[in-house]
């Protein structure tokens, strides 16, 4: 690091680009233990259907629990595990958690009510790895139903190749999963593809959603997404919902499911099987 300022040469190694590589690395190795040592969690954060109020469901998020950094956030963690290609162990353990988790929560509550998660896929592990047999496993270890979870995918994965995508999403909905199209407005979207693949809800983005009564191209796109989905026989989740006027936006242009900070922030597992035991008790009284 001395000789970094003598030359010329050496200055690459004293600049920020060593810093990243380094704490990339470091946050790499680490990330790979973590995976080992159960560091990783999956909190939960109810999606509500916006017409009866009623709990829908959760999405599952991944967190990492670092020893000395604290909670890291799925931002930081997920773009390392995609380009070490840690995302396909990262991906499986999160279908197997998520599967676990609902089997766990339908036995404790003894209720024969549904309950249904989301979990993200990223377009690095559809590519990188069997994801329908990864779904099977986690389904048929944990002896659920794959109706139980809803996949978020991004349009990211279909970019480069359509076809392969649509085989994969056909193999998923063979299992009897739900698919939901995730941050839907923000990526590139081709629409006359959207139409072809067996797309059960499209999520709205957060960016859309959050300022759509004060920012009127905001709530035009949110209402187009909504009418396109209609259109589509899709069902609609907005995301990003902080307050009761944006709710109720939402549920008179008829969007279906609500997800936000007004509701509930993500959950651990504990706070969030206590949230479905409080809904579920209020549901039938
Ligand atoms: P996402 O799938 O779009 O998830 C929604 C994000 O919005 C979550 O951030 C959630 O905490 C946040 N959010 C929800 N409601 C509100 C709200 O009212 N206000 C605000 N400000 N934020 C809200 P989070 O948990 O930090 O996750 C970020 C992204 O990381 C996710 O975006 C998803 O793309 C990715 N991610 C999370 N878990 C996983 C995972 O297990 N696998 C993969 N591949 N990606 C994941
Ligand atoms: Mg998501
Ligand atoms: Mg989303
Ligand atoms: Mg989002």
């Amino acid at each position: 690091l001395k000789r970094a300022k003598q030359t010329k040469k050496f200055e690459l190694f004293s600049s920020d680009n060593l810093d990243r590589a380094l704490h990339r690395f470091s946050l790499e190795t680490d990330l790979r233990r973590a995976l080992e040592r159960d560091e990783l969690e999956l909190h939960y954060q109810p999606l509500i259907d916006l017409e009866s109020g009623k709990l829908n469901g959760f999405e599952a998020l991944a967190r990492w629990n670092h020893p000395l950094l604290g909670m890291v956030s799925p931002l930081d963690f997920i773009p390392v595990a995609e380009e070490s290609g840690l995302i396909v162990p990262l991906g499986r353990w999160v279908l197997q958690k998520a599967s676990a988790t609902i089997a766990l929560w339908e036995r404790e509550s003894g209720s024969d009510l549904p309950i249904r998660v989301s979990v993200n896929l990223s377009a690095v592990q559809l590519l990188r790895d069997d994801v329908p047999s990864a779904v099977e496993h986690a389904i048929k270890a944990a002896g659920i139903d794959g109706d139980r979870l809803t996949l978020e995918l991004t349009e990211s994965a279909f970019v480069d190749d359509p076809e392969g995508a649509k085989t994969v999403l056909d193999a998923l909905k063979a299992l009897n999963t739900n698919l939901a199209m995730d941050d839907f407005g923000t990526g590139y979207s081709n629409l006359a593809y959207l139409q072809k693949l067996p797309i059960d809800v499209l999520k709205i983005d957060r960016s859309f959603v959050s300022d759509m009564l004060a920012n009127k191209d905001n709530r035009a796109i949110v209402s187009t997404i909504l009418s396109l989905a209609s259109a589509l026989g899709m069902k609609t989740t907005a995301e990003g919902i902080e307050t009761q006027a944006v709710s109720d936006e939402l549920k008179g242009l008829g969007c279906t499911n609500g997800q936000g900070y007004y509701y509930a922030r993500p959950l651990t597992a504990d706070a969030a099987y206590e949230f479905l035991s409080a809904r579920k008790a209020s549901a039938t009284n």
